[in-house]
């Protein structure tokens, strides 16, 4: 018998709730994908999402306050492209302490404020605590074309595994000015049949892990194709740093030539295929540089851990 959470972990933490929490049949998707699903009108789903971050858990008090504030909608944003969807509305929390320097928290706010007006989105409501520690949460309401909704559990044999942008180094400061993909995952539920697709918050293998295990399928990640940010000279970097905030998903191998060559972000932000759906294995593989086959280590972040 598990006695700490430590020994417990996020993830099957957030299992036993799962199990307990009883669903009404509007909810077409509960615990278990980046946002909730639920039914809104004859074409649309509505999509729920909230974020927490936590000062000395995801920031420290050295940051810019307004790339804090920027953060802490952004992850959420990040929630919403990773469904394909558009968010439009925000419920802001926030604790911060007694003697906080109100310099400091008008500009966390103004942060969380430039990002909603840039994303179009409203800030509708929320709450304002005191506590030891600078808290701040955003949930964010978004809304997605009931046809251009992507699940993380749609992955199929022999699609194409693709990753925008580029992996790692992210705890160098990309962490915190992150641009989220929202433009992107609109541009490919437009024009692409996706089957399954995540943000990379917790690092590439552990979120492709959700994708595999959800979609009851294996994967093959080819090392040489893996896209390293500047900086990063080990492909493990890339597979167990968490905080990139790109898009991993997978689509039928035969659309993908024309997505690389059609990709209209090509300047800015890349994309890469960079492996394959099997379904002979469960679990995640590398074809090395010597296209020898592992099994991959597990591994990412994980609250408690
Ligand atoms: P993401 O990294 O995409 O933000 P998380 O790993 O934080 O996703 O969460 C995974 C799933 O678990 C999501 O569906 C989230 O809503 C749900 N979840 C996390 N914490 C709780 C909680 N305390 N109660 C209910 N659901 C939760
Ligand atoms: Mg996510």
């Amino acid at each position: 018998m598990k006695k700490t959470l430590l020994e417990l972990g996020e993830f099957n933490f957030i299992s036993e709730i799962a199990k307990r929490c009883k669903e009404h049949k509007t909810v077409i998707k509960g615990i278990g994908d980046d946002t909730a699903v639920v039914e809104f009108t004859k074409d649309k789903f509505l999509l729920l999402t909230a974020d927490m971050l936590i000062e000395n858990v995801h920031f420290t008090r050295f940051q810019p306050p307004d790339d804090i504030g920027h953060k802490a909608i952004a992850c959420s944003i990040s929630d919403i492209a990773a469904m394909g969807g558009m968010p439009h509305y925000a419920l802001v929390s926030i604790a911060f302490p007694k003697n906080l320097a109100l310099s400091f928290a008008k500009k966390i706010y103004k942060g969380i404020q430039d990002t909603a007006g840039v994303f179009e989105i409203s800030i509708v409501g929320g709450d304002t605590n005191c506590a030891d520690k600078i808290v701040i949460d955003v949930f964010i309401c978004g809304i997605v074309e009931k046809k251009k909704l992507v699940l993380r559990n749609g992955a199929r044999q022999g699609d194409c595994i693709f990753v925008t942008g580029s992996l790692g180094g992210s705890q160098a400061g990309k962490h915190l000015r992150f641009t989220p993909r929202l433009k992107q995952a609109r541009f490919l539920v437009s024009n692409y049949p996706l089957n399954s697709m995540i943000d990379i918050s917790d690092g590439l293998v552990s979120d492709l892990g959700h994708i595999v295990t959800q979609s009851k399928v294996g994967a093959i990640l080819f090392e040489d194709a893996i896209p390293l940010s500047r900086n990063v000279y080990s492909v493990d970097d890339a597979y167990y740093t968490g905080e990139d905030f790109e898009l991993l998903f997978t689509m039928p191998k035969k659309y993908s030539k024309q997505l690389l060559s059609k990709w209209p972000f090509k300047k800015k932000v890349g994309l890469s295929c960079i492996g394959e759906i099997i379904i002979h294995r469960k679990g995640i593989f590398v074809k090395d540089k010597d296209s020898r086959i592992k099994k991959i280590k597990k591994g990412g972040y994980e609250h408690f851990r």
